[in-house]
């Protein structure tokens, strides 16, 4: 099997895989960028919503591996309220997550912080941080 055999395989896998978890169907997302304008966390993202889309679309998980968006995302669902195809891009976001988690990668290491830094944390935050960034 040729490399761009094999990566098409994963890549394919990939799409398959967040369509099945999110239950959304990618493929109606045609790049309006509503979901985009409509974000509140659209400054710390390192791609928006609407190029996340393009990446499941393209089949392109090496770069979706690479993002912050879907960690960064605070699942407030106005992307999924203006989306005129019905995508529910929260969803999609953690779908995402889910498929990194089920890989065993951690997005934060709770044995790495330290105890002074742990003081100071809020600890509902804290806590609704592990689950959402640990596997
Ligand atoms: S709002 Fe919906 S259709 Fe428009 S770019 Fe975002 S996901 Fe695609
Ligand atoms: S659910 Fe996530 S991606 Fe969508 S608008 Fe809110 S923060 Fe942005």
């Amino acid at each position: 099997m040729s490399l761009l055999i094999a990566l098409r395989t994963i890549n394919d896998e990939m799409r398959r895989k967040i369509k099945e978890i999110s239950g959304q169907d990618i493929s109606k997302c045609f790049q309006c960028g509503t979901c985009s304008a409509s974000c509140p966390m659209e400054e710390h993202l390192q791609a928006p919503p609407r190029r996340i889309m393009t990446l499941i679309q393209f089949g392109q998980s090496e770069a979706l591996d690479l993002l912050n968006t879907p960690w960064v995302c605070a699942s407030c669902h106005n992307c999924m309220v203006r989306c005129p195809r019905g995508i529910d891009i929260t969803r999609v976001m953690e779908a995402i997550r889910l498929l990194r988690l089920r890989q065993n990668i951690n997005q934060v290491e709770p044995s790495n912080l330290q105890p002074e830094e742990v003081v100071d944390l809020p600890q509902i935050a804290m806590v609704s941080g592990f689950r959402k960034m640990t596997s």
